[in-house]
């Protein structure tokens, strides 16, 4: 994309959601450490889930160091790679007392040295709690930026170096969300939804999905034999032929 195209890019996510953030819940920079850790390979959904009861009474270090890894790891069981997880969590929560006085550091070279902690996870405790301008690429932020042609690279790091060269200002805070918002919700991984994009005409990726209503016969095979029933009755008439077969608006 060319130089005001990413800007019009940025600028159409932010018009469609103002204030974009992350959808892990937590209290404070702490509770946020922990809930991206458990998120590795799970949705943020399920972290949730399992941390709304934890985090209603762990909310420091030392808590969840007196808490102890064995209740941790029954407290968040329902998601992926706990017993991995809980012992990461609990070896970083030491680690925060011991070199940190219970606080989370606010460099990414202190963050990185945590059990469990990667450059991912660093970036979104970076942006989400203290504001620098990081741009974490997970699976949605890889997929958007190289279906539209944002920021294209063979792997996460040549997507974040491009990153971190083209979006502009006032967006460069806020691009991670963003982008990671719309693969999650409109660009998804298996049928991008098109037509509902307010990018779509800065996208390079080919073919665009139509919206549904626009879609022909295959969707129609799905229906329920009334339906399929009433639809070959109104086929019969040209007329109503005619307006059931819409034009295709998408460019
Ligand atoms: S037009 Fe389609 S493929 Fe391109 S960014 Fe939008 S949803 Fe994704």
């Amino acid at each position: 994309m060319r130089r005001e195209q990413v800007f019009e890019f940025f600028r159409r996510l932010a018009e469609a959601n103002p204030s974009p953030t992350t959808e892990l819940e937590s209290s404070n920079p702490y509770q946020l450490l922990v809930a991206v850790v458990l998120s590795a390979q799970a949705t943020d959904a399920s972290v949730n889930i399992a941390c709304r009861p934890l985090f209603a009474r762990i909310k420091t270090p030392r808590q969840m160091v007196a808490y102890g890894e064995d209740a941790l790891r029954d407290a968040i069981k329902t998601i992926g790679l706990f017993n991995t997880k809980a012992k990461n969590v609990i070896a970083l929560s030491q680690a925060l007392i011991d070199d940190n006085g219970g606080e989370v550091p606010r460099t990414r070279e202190e963050l990185q040295a945590l059990p469990g902690v990667g450059r991912k996870t660093a970036s979104v405790v970076l942006n989400t709690a203290f504001g620098e301008e990081t741009f974490a690429v997970d699976t949605h932020v890889f997929r958007v930026c190289n279906r539209t042609g944002l920021a294209p690279g063979k792997n996460v790091d040549e997507v974040e170096a491009k990153l971190e060269k083209i979006v502009p200002q006032p967006f460069r805070r806020d691009a991670h969300h963003w982008l990671i918002l719309h693969g999650r919700y409109t660009c998804k991984a298996r049928l991008p939804e098109c037509w509902r994009c307010p990018a779509i005409d800065l996208c390079r990726y080919q073919p665009k999905t139509l919206a549904p209503t626009s879609r022909p016969a295959r969707t129609a095979s799905r229906a329920s034999s009334k339906a399929r029933t009433a639809k070959a009755q109104t086929a019969s008439k040209p007329k109503a032929s005619r307006s059931r077969s819409r034009p295709n608006r998408l460019p």
